[in-house]
């Protein structure tokens, strides 16, 4: 859970709890700011080299010292597109092209501090992939290997059904 809002961010008055726009949400009676709980989206991909699949391991919370898809947090204005390729440069100094779009998983608890993750399937175009950044190890994953211990639900469900793309696809 998140800790509550206490305070407007504009006048600086205590908040309270009403019924606005739908549901309960907390408001500034003095000056009738509503604060939204809006959600975190992060963008991560599936990076495809020769059949194989890039993890990374995290170096931070949550899931450090587990694997997931590289990947990270859109800020504000950013195109979550360009999010993705962006995080996985930062965390392993691949250059990648988007090629489509996976899915968009929404929902608490299973996707780490995000509530919504968009996930992209990507291809490298250049580089060799190296930890950088909040990442402290790369592994290049094929279907025939067994899973590495993965931090998200997310991640897991992904990965899942790729390895299952690859068996049909034999
Ligand atoms: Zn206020």
């Amino acid at each position: 859970m998140k800790p509550p809002v206490n305070f407007c961010q504009v006048c600086g008055h205590a908040m309270i709890d009403q019924w606005t726009f739908g549901k309960q949400r907390r408001i500034c009676p003095a000056c009738g700011f509503v604060h939204f709980e809006d959600p975190k989206v992060a963008a991560v991909t599936l990076v495809e080299d020769q059949r194989r699949i890039l993890l990374v391991r995290r170096r931070m919370n949550p899931g450090r010292g587990l694997w997931s898809l590289p990947g990270g947090f859109v800020d504000y204005g950013e195109d979550p597109r360009e999010a993705a390729v962006r995080e996985v440069l930062e965390e392993t100094g691949l250059i990648v092209q988007l090629t489509g779009l996976i899915d968009i998983l929404g929902g608490a608890q299973q996707t780490g501090n995000a509530t919504i993750v968009i996930t992209y399937s990507a291809t490298v175009v250049s580089g060799a992939a190296a930890p950088q950044d909040d990442t402290d190890a790369i592994l290049w994953y094929s279907a025939v290997d067994s899973l590495p211990d993965l931090a998200f639900e997310s991640t897991h469900a992904l990965l899942t059904r790729w390895i299952e793309d690859q068996r049909h696809s034999t």
